[in-house]
């Protein structure tokens, strides 16, 4: 039970997240800022690092993993473009901290975690908090949905050595795809838009994520 004081720290460090490191470099989508503004990063947080919430930096989550850093978070999130009329694919749930964001932003999220553990902790948050747009699934999110259907957007927040076949199948003509694509140590970050069946990648950045593990993603 987080008590009235901490709440209150947690809201003023939320504040400087968002000012220092997300409004004065270029995330600049109002409602990108709002989603940022207003999910709790510290309820995603494992305890022990609970007061490094709003540091702008990636964090343990166990199993190796990470929640992203906010910056990235953001920026990702706003380079999809999304109106609020979305259907979404996220592609590793992990904490469950970008699946909150994109649930703020879009009509319905569906996201795939290979760890039973991380996905089944995401999906409780989530669900404390009382989210209610999110569909969870546990697998191999380098082969899609496990289900015939198609996204207006498609998010992975592990690197991928190249775009896997499966994901630019399932996404909408004119739909937006976001990834960090490269080798196991860095990556650049793409967006690809869908046009006439194809995607084209255009490079936003450098950045470093954790590996897909999977069929159409790398071997452990
Ligand atoms: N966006 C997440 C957050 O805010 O906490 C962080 C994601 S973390 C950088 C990458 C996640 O991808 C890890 O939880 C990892 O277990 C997951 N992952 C790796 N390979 C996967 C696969 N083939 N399918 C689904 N999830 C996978």
């Amino acid at each position: 039970m987080v008590s009235y004081d901490e709440k209150h720290r947690y809201e003023i460090a939320r504040q400087t997240m968002l000012n220092q490191h997300l409004a004065s470099r270029d995330i600049h989508d109002a409602r990108v800022l709002e989603a940022m503004g207003s999910v709790p990063r510290e309820a995603f947080v494992p305890e022990k690092y609970a007061s490094q919430s709003y540091d702008d930096n990636p964090l343990p989550i166990g199993l190796g993993q990470t929640i992203s850093q906010p910056y990235m978070v953001a920026f990702m999130t706003q380079a999809l473009k999304l109106t609020g009329n979305e259907e979404v694919l996220e592609i590793g749930t992990g904490s469950g901290y970008q699946t909150a964001i994109l649930a703020e932003l879009a009509s319905k999220i569906y996201t795939i975690e290979r760890f039973n553990q991380l996905g089944e902790s995401a999906q409780a948050i989530l669900g404390r908090l009382g989210y209610e747009n999110i569909e969870f699934y546990i697998g191999d999110g380098s082969c899609g949905w496990p289900e015939n259907k198609e996204f207006d957007r498609i998010i992975v927040t592990a690197s991928v050595p190249e775009i896997p076949t499966p994901l630019t199948n399932q996404l909408k003509e004119g739909g937006l795809l976001a990834a960090p694509v490269g080798g196991p140590w860095s990556q650049e970050l793409i967006v690809a838009e869908k046009k006439e069946g194809k995607v084209e990648p255009k490079i936003l950045c450098g950045c470093r994520f954790v590996k897909l593990i999977g069929k159409h993603g790398f071997t452990e």
